[in-house]
C-alpha cells in the first residue's frame, strides 16, 4: 500500500492524480491533500477519499474549509501554512509525494520530499528549473526516487534503458545520443508574428490538445513551457544542452523520443491525458490502469513534425540562453516568466511583451557567478528577479 500526499490537489494535475488513486483502493491511499484557494473543492476531495490530513495556506482558508465541511463527519487534521506544507511532504505518514503546485511556490515542499527520501512524482517543473542541481543532489543524498510526471520527461524516462529503479542520474545514460522533446506548438502555432500582439488570455489558454492550469497554458502559447522542459530534461537526465532538441508535433501523440548511438529512436505514444504519466509514476515499476482510452492510430491518420520557430516564439530561445548561462539565469528566467504571465492573465501586459520582460530580467541577473549553494540562495535570487521583472512589466503596461 502506498500512502500519498497530493500537493496542489485542486489543480489540473491534482485532480487527475486523485482520479487515478481512487481507481486503486487496493494499492493506493491518500495521506494528505493541499490547496491554496478553492477550499470548497478541497473539502469535497478530502471527503471523497477520506484524507486524514489537509494543508491550507492560512487561518481564513482554514475557516472556509471548516465551513465547507458537512456537520456530523469528523474533520481531517488541518495543517496551516507554508512550513506545514513542507513538513507534510516529509511526513513519515506518506511514502509518495505528488508535487503538483504551480510555480516556484512549489519548490520548498518538493525539495522537502526529495530530502526526506520519498518517491517524488514531479509535475512542478519550475522547481527543477530554479534549483536543478540542488534538487538532484538532494534525491541522490536521500536515496529517494524521482519520477518525472511532465509528459515529455515521463516519455523519455520510459524510453531510456531501464535499471528498474528511479534514481537521480549523475551522468547521461550510456548509448544515448540525444533526447528529443516534442512540442504541440500551442494555440498560436500557425499565427503570424503581427497577429500575436493582440491575443487575449482566453485565446492563450485554449490549448488545442491538453486541458491544463492557466499558467502552463500561457507557457505553452509562448512556448516557454518547452524551454522550461529543456532545462528540466537537462537536470533529470544529466544531459548537456547540445544533446537536447525540440521538435514541433501538433497532434501531441508522440510524447517524446530518445535517440541512441546506433541510430535507433524510441518514442512513447499515447493520448494527451496526464493520467497516463501519473499512473506510470504511481505504479512504477508496474503498470496500472489510468482510465485513459486506447490510442486509435488509424483514426488519427497522420503524425506531423516541424522545426520550432524562434522568431515567433522568442521565449524558447531565451530558455536555451538561460540554460547555457547557468543556474542563476534559469532562476531569473522562471521568476520573470511567472511575473509576466500573471500580468498578462490580469490584462496588465500584452502577450508579445512577455518575452521582453524575461529578456530584460535575464540581462540584469547574469552578474552572479558560481552556483547557488542552498535553497535559501535560490529563493533569494527568485525574489530579486521578481522585483526586476515587476518593474519591467509595469513599464510596458498595456493601456
Ligand atoms: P493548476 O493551476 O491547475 O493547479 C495548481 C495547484 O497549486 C492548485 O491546487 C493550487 O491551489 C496550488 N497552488 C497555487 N499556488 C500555490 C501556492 N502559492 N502555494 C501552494 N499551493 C499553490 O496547475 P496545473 O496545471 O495542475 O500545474 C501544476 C504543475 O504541474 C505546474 O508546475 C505545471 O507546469 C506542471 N504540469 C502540468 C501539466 C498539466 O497538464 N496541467 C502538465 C505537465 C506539467
Ligand atoms: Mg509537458
Amino acid at each position: 500500500m502506498r500512502h500519498i500526499a497530493i500537493l496542489g490537489a485542486t489543480g489540473s494535475i491534482g485532480v487527475s492524480t486523485l482520479d487515478v488513486v481512487m481507481r486503486h483502493p487496493d494499492r493506493l491511499r491518500v495521506f494528505a491533500l493541499s490547496a491554496h484557494s478553492r477550499m470548497e473543492a478541497l473539502a469535497a476531495q478530502a471527503l471523497a477519499c477520506d484524507a486524514p490530513v489537509v494543508v491550507v495556506p492560512d487561518a481564513p482558508a482554514r475557516e472556509r474549509f471548516e465551513a465547507a465541511w458537512p456537520a456530523g463527519r469528523p474533520l481531517p487534521e488541518i495543517r496551516v501554512g507554508a512550513q506545514a506544507l513542507a513538513d507534510t511532504a516529509a511526513d513519515p505518514g506518506c511514502d509518495t509525494v505528488m508535487a503538483a503546485i504551480v510555480g516556484a511556490a512549489g519548490l520548498p515542499s518538493a525539495f522537502a520530499a526529495a530530502r526526506a527520501g520519498k518517491r517524488l512524482l514531479l509535475a512542478n517543473k519550475e522547481a527543477l528549473v530554479a534549483a536543478g542541481g540542488l534538487f538532484m543532489q538532494a534525491v541522490r543524498d536521500s536515496g529517494g526516487e524521482l519520477l518525472p510526471i511532465d509528459s515529455e520527461h515521463n516519455a523519455i524516462f520510459q524510453c531510456l534503458p531501464s535499471s528498474g529503479a528511479a534514481r537521480a542520474p549523475a551522468e547521461p545514460a550510456r548509448g544515448v545520443r540525444r533526447l528529443l522533446l516534442t512540442a504541440s506548438g500551442g494555440p498560436f502555432r500557425t499565427r503570424t508574428l503581427e497577429s500575436l500582439a493582440g491575443v487575449t488570455p482566453a485565446e492563450a489558454c485554449a490549448h488545442p490538445n491538453w486541458s491544463m492550469g492557466r499558467k502552463i497554458s500561457v507557457d505553452s502559447a509562448t512556448m516557454l513551457n518547452k524551454g522550461l522542459e529543456v532545462i528540466e530534461a537537462h537536470w533529470l537526465f544529466a544531459m548537456p544542452a547540445d544533446r537536447l532538441a525540440v521538435v514541433v508535433h501538433p497532434q501531441s501523440v508522440v510524447h517524446s523520443l530518445v535517440e541512441y548511438d546506433d541510430g535507433s529512436v524510441l518514442a512513447q505514444l499515447g493520448q494527451p491525458d496526464m493520467r497516463t504519466p501519473i499512473a506510470y509514476g504511481l505504479g512504477f515499476p508496474e503498470r496500472i490502469a489510468a482510465g485513459v482510452s486506447p490510442l486509435e492510430l488509424a483514426r488519427i491518420g497522420r503524425l506531423d513534425f516541424e522545426e520550432p520557430d524562434l522568431v515567433r516564439f522568442p521565449c524558447l530561445g531565451l530558455a536555451w540562453d538561460a540554460l547555457r548561462l547557468g543556474q542563476w539565469a534559469c532562476i531569473a528566467l522562471n521568476a520573470a516568466n511567472e511575473i509576466a504571465v500573471e500580468a498578462f492573465l490580469e490584462g496588465r501586459l500584452g502577450f508579445t511583451d512577455i518575452a521582453p520582460v524575461i529578456a530584460g530580467t535575464l540581462e540584469r541577473a547574469t552578474g552572479a557567478t558560481g552556483v547557488p549553494g542552498s535553497l535559501e540562495d535560490v529563493l533569494g535570487a527568485d525574489v530579486a528577479a521578481r522585483e526586476t521583472a515587476r518593474a519591467l512589466a509595469a513599464h510596458r503596461r498595456v493601456a
